[in-house]
């Protein structure tokens, strides 16, 4: 265990189990749909994403998008800018849009509101690791998740403190930060 970390929430084994039987999940409530964009939401989700699409058992194409939010806004849907690499055409796309972490809300509400009015795409679902529950600000449930989360920062397997820790195969808690 790094030095920096108090303690173990989510060991690798356990994260590996949970993601292999969400990608299971995920596979088996999309039906027959045909045309899938997993669009991952850098950076948190890149280690979540990479090891999901391998439990999807069809052709689904990936994307990314880049998602900034600006202060501590408080509008229901703005001061979220979203860019999609590339710009596709979404419109009769299945977005299964993934983050590592949904806290307030405020991120993923908005990012589904702006693919459906910017982008058009056809169907938006939300699919994240982590799910802090008691710390919603913003309407917005996920339509996957991997784990509930008591309300501590935590890192490890893409999520970060001042981007780093990113690469931990764990997700732990950090010594001293907010609780
Ligand atoms: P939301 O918009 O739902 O409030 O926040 C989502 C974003 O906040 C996540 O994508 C993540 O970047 C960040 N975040 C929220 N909680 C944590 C946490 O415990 N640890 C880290 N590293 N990031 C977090
Ligand atoms: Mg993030």
């Amino acid at each position: 265990m790094h030095e920096n970390i108090a303690r173990v929430l989510f060991s690798a084994e356990q994260i590996q189990t949970r993601v292999r039987e969400l990608g299971r999940e995920l596979n088996e409530r999309l039906g027959d749909r045909e045309d899938v964009v997993i669009l991952g939401l850098l950076k948190g989700s890149v280690l979540f994403l990479a090891d999901l699409v391998r439990s999807i058992d069809r052709p689904v194409k990936l994307d990314f998008a880049w998602v900034s939010s600006y202060g501590a806004g408080t509008e229901s849907s703005g001061s979220v800018d979203l860019k999609v690499f590339p710009d596709g055409d979404l419109s009769r796309a299945t977005v299964v849009v993934v983050d590592d972490i949904l806290d307030t809300g405020r991120t993923l509400h908005a990012v589904k509101e702006r693919l459906r009015r910017n982008y058009a795409a056809a169907e938006v679902q939300t699919c994240v690791l982590l799910d802090k529950q008691g710390r919603r600000a913003f309407p917005m449930e996920p339509d996957f998740a991997g784990f509930q989360v008591e309300n501590v920062f935590v890192v490890g397997y893409g999520l970060d403190y001042g981007d780093r820790y990113r690469n931990l195969p764990y997700i732990g808690v950090l010594d001293d930060r907010r609780s």
